[in-house]
């Protein structure tokens, strides 16, 4: 599944906003490292698309797909040379698909900010400078390691040599490995090396209960200041999300939000965010035994979506049937879209697309 880790300096609302996020009870505390262990906790992805199915259908259960969330607490300035809590938990940024990164955009007196004043933009930079010292201790062993390589190896490995000889001058040039200008290849080679800057970006602007809506001078300057990044991002108040968490009911949380002018939870907000931000849309399979989401990357073909069912789907596959999802809506049922010839068969070179409900024929 999807592996998202929550970043920023001590005191942003990170443990506040994961702790809404997945309604665990981690500590949230007026004092930077509340938060010393990296707590995991798993969010449901809400979709309006899986409810209707689910209407339609009545099956006798319901899956949702999930993401996990790892609140990677203590990064810090030195966090690269060990200071803090940093170091330990660099490690932990390695695995996650996507970095959420918080910033403080909201002014609180009587919440510390360890440099003394709220300023997102300087924030930023504090954490992109241990990721990036980070890095370039990665790509220059990556470069000693290619270059060896070269000696002995092709052209190949020359071009190794290059793409991460660009890599390592970017990092040294103060800038995350994400926005590096590399072809299909280099990206590859990025990718491989696993470079804590080299990964997908969503920056949240935590902001107080008044600018959800607008944002403020916080949040605008510094959407300003990463607009050339290929990163998202969004807008969410973790106090709000906070006091969304303790509601009981649905009815009631649809209500605090509306009372807020507010469509749906920040939870929601981040979730399309994140699939945007990594490409990633949903397909169904739907039953009367179940209904059930999936996730994949966009571009996805039949046999590799059946793939993350089971590998046994995918090695066997023989061919999809595809039902649309507004087509399910429209007539309401399975058999009424078969009769009414909207049922697709599709083959290997299928590409599946958001909201498709699948039917996978396979060998075994
Ligand atoms: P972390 O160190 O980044 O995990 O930050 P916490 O989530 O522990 O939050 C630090 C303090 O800031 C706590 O006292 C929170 O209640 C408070 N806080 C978090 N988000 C907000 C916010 O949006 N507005 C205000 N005023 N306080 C917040």
């Amino acid at each position: 599944g999807l592996k998202c880790g929550i970043v920023g300096l001590p005191n942003v609302g990170k443990s506040t906003l994961f702790n809404a996020l997945t309604n665990a009870k981690a500590l949230a505390a007026n004092y930077p490292f509340a938060t010393k262990e990296p707590n995991i906790g798993m969010i449901t992805v809400p979709d309006r698309r899986m409810d209707k199915l689910v209407e339609l259908i009545g099956p006798r259960s319901v899956v949702p797909t999930n993401i996990e969330i790892v609140d990677i607490a203590g990064l810090i300035k030195g966090a690269s040379k060990g200071e803090g809590l940093g170091n330990q938990f660099l490690g932990n940024i390695r695995e996650v698909d996507a970095i959420i990164h918080v910033v403080r955009c909201f002014v609180d007196d009587n919440v510390v900010h360890v440099d003394g004043s709220v300023n997102p933009v300087r924030d930023k930079e504090v954490i992109d400078t241990e990721l990036i010292l980070k890095d370039i201790d990665t790509a220059e062993k990556r470069l000693d390691k290619a270059k060896k390589a070269a000696k002995s190896g092709g052209k190949e490995e020359l071009r190794v040599v290059d793409h991460v000889t660009k890599i390592l001058a970017h990092l040294q040039d103060a800038k995350p490995a994400r926005s590096c200008d590399l072809d299909d290849e280099g990206q590859a080679i990025l990718k491989d090396m696993m470079l804590l800057t080299g990964k997908p970006i969503l920056y949240v602007c935590n902001v107080d209960e008044a600018a959800v809506i607008t944002g403020n001078a916080y949040s605008e300057a510094f959407k300003k200041a990463v607009a050339d990044e290929p990163a998202e991002v969004i807008l969410i108040s973790a106090g709000i999300e906070a006091d969304i968490a303790e509601l009981e009911s649905y009815e009631e949380r649809m209500e605090f939000l509306s009372d807020l002018g507010l469509e749906e939870p920040g939870v929601n907000i981040l979730i399309h965010a994140a699939y945007k931000l990594l490409d990633l849309i949903t397909y169904f399979t739907a039953g009367e035994k179940e209904v059930r989401a999936w996730t994949i990357r966009k571009g996805t073909k039949a046999p590799g979506a059946a793939g993350v069912i089971h590998t046994d789907f995918e090695k066997g596959f023989i061919r999809a049937e595809v039902i649309k999802y507004n087509d399910y809506i429209q007539y309401g049922s399975e058999a009424a879209v078969k009769e009414v010839g909207k049922m697709g068969v599709e083959g290997k070179e299928y590409v599946v697309t958001d909201g498709d409900i699948m039917h996978f024929r396979f060998n075994v």
